[in-house]
């Protein structure tokens, strides 16, 4: 197992499944073993009902976001799409809570890391330093992580 040498993004995600399925660690765990990774991907999955489950320990490298996972955490939010397949931000006030409480307890262990979403960590396709929706290679986690963190409501939004 490969360690994480230096945190320096704590990621959130969802994990693009409807409201009505209600997994967890478990499940995704399964699902990225089917998919070859040897451990659910993530560090951290909140379920639907807020309870915190962990997955992978906070030293061991993850597999959840291209390019970035030697450096940094991710946190999963159950949810994510509607019954169709769309991106929708669903998530409830009870995952929400459990996301408050936790990113600043792994921000106080990693004081360097910036919080923020999978797709804020898309490429810079035009190099004007910023990453804008139109950039976005997926909609996760389906809301405006750093504007919510700054205290406004979570800001559903897609590509
Ligand atoms: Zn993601």
């Amino acid at each position: 197992m490969t360690k994480i040498k230096n945190v320096k993004h704590l990621v959130v995600h969802c994990a693009a499944t409807p409201p009505s399925r209600d997994i967890g660690v478990a499940e995704i765990r399964a699902m990225h073993k089917q998919r070859g990774f040897n451990d659910v991907g993530y560090h951290y999955v909140i379920r639907r009902d807020g309870r915190i489950e962990k997955g992978r320990a906070d030293t061991v490298i993850g597999a959840h976001v291209s390019g970035f996972n030697a450096t940094s955490l991710g946190i999963c939010m159950v949810g994510g799409i509607n019954a169709k397949g769309w991106s929708e931000q669903n998530f409830t006030p009870a995952q929400f809570e459990a996301l408050r409480g936790l990113l600043p307890k792994l921000k106080a262990a990693h004081p360097d890391a910036e919080i923020l979403g999978h797709r804020d960590l898309s490429p810079d396709t035009n190099r004007d330093g910023k990453v804008s929706r139109n950039e976005w290679l997926k909609d996760c986690p389906c809301f405006d992580v750093r504007d919510w963190l700054a205290g406004n409501p979570p800001q559903f939004q897609v590509r």
